[in-house]
C-alpha cells in the first residue's frame, strides 16, 4: 500500500538538508506526467539522480523495467524502507554519480542502452547534462527538472541572450525541448523559483564525420569570454594570430566582428572546416 510522502517523512522523523537542494514532489499527476514526457516505457533502463522521498522512482518504476536510483543522502534510508516497499525493479544506489567513472557506473547500470529523469537538486544541473553528454555512456535522453532560467538556456536560439556554452553542447549530440513549466508550489518545501521540465534527445550519429574534439574546443572557446568577439577568443584561445583568425572566419562566410553567441552549429561546423 502506498503511502502518502507527507506520512512517510513524519513517519520517519525526515530532516530535509537545503544544501543538498531536497525539495520534493508528492503529486501524482505531476509525477506521471514527468515520466509520460520523458517516453520511458517498458522495457527500458531508467537512470534516476536524486531519489529524495522516492515518489518519482515509484512512478518510473511502474513503468520501466528497472531502475537505478542514485542518492547521496544516507538519512534518507529509513523514508525509503516506507516508500518504496514493494518494488522489486529498484536498486537505491547511495553515490554521487558526477565523481564515478564510467566504468564504476557501468559496473552497476550495465552497458546497455539507458534513460535519464531526474528532479535534480539546481546546482547539479549544468555538470550533470555534461557529465553524460560528453561521455560515451549510451544514455539516450535525459528528462529533467531544471530552473526555468535554465531551461530557456537550454532550448535558446543564437542571438538571444539565453544562448550559451550549454545550449551548444546539448546541440553537439541532439536536441532539447521544453515539455512543462512546473509552479514552484508544487515542491515542498517550495523553492524560490519556478521549474520546467526539458527533455533532452540524444541523436545517434550526431556531427558523424566531423572533427567532434575541434568543434567542441571552438564551441568553449567562443564562449569563454562572451563579451569578445570570436576573433578574440579565438586568439586567446586556439592559438591563432587575430590575422589567421579573420581570415578563417571570412573562409567561412562569417563576419570578422561577430560575437560567438550569434553563431548557430552548422556556422560552427563550418568554421571547423577553415582548420
Ligand atoms: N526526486 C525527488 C523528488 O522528485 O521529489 C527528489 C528531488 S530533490 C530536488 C533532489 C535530491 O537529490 C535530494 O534528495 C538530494 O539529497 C539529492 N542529491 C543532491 N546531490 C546529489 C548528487 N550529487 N547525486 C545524487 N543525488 C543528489
Amino acid at each position: 500500500m502506498e503511502m502518502k510522502m507527507k506520512d512517510v517523512l513524519n513517519a520517519t522523523s525526515f530532516r530535509f538538508n537545503k544544501a543538498l537542494g531536497q525539495n520534493f514532489i508528492s503529486d501524482t499527476n505531476l509525477l506521471k506526467g514527468i515520466v509520460a514526457d520523458s517516453g520511458v516505457k517498458e522495457g527500458d533502463v531508467v537512470v534516476e539522480i536524486g531519489t529524495g522521498a522516492g515518489t518519482l522512482t515509484r512512478q518510473i518504476a511502474e513503468v520501466a523495467k528497472k531502475v537505478y536510483s542514485f542518492e547521496v543522502d544516507k538519512n534518507l534510508i529509513p523514508v525509503h524502507e516506507l516508500s518504496l516497499q514493494g518494488l522489486d525493479n529498484v536498486d537505491v544506489i547511495f553515490r554521487d554519480v558526477l565523481k564515478m567513472k564510467d566504468d564504476e557506473f557501468k559496473s552497476i547500470v550495465g552497458d546497455g542502452e539507458f534513460k535519464v529523469v531526474a528532479n535534480l537538486p539546481y546546482y547539479i544541473t549544468t555538470p550533470l547534462i555534461m557529465r553524460f553528454l560528453e561521455s560515451d555512456l549510451k544514455v539516450t535522453s535525459l528528462t529533467i527538472m531544471v530552473q526555468e532560467e535554465v531551461g530557456r538556456r537550454l532550448v535558446a536560439k543564437p542571438n538571444t541572450p539565453d544562448y550559451s556554452a550549454i545550449t551548444l553542447a546539448v546541440l553537439l549530440r541532439g536536441s532539447a525541448t521544453i515539455t512543462r513549466k512546473v509552479n514552484r508550489n508544487m515542491f515542498y518545501p517550495a523553492p524560490n523559483v519556478d521549474s520546467a521540465v526539458v527533455r533532452i534527445d540524444v541523436e545517434e550519429g550526431k556531427l558523424d564525420g566531423e572533427d567532434k574534439a575541434l568543434v567542441h574546443r571552438l564551441v568553449r572557446s567562443a564562449f569563454a569570454m562572451r563579451r569578445k568577439t570570436l576573433v578574440n577568443n579565438l586568439n586567446a584561445s586556439m592559438g591563432l594570430t587575430k590575422a589567421e583568425a579573420t581570415e578563417k572566419l571570412q573562409n567561412a562566410g562569417l563576419d570578422e566582428r561577430v560575437r560567438g553567441e550569434a553563431l548557430s552549429l552548422e556556422d560552427y561546423i563550418r568554421l571547423s572546416h577553415q582548420f
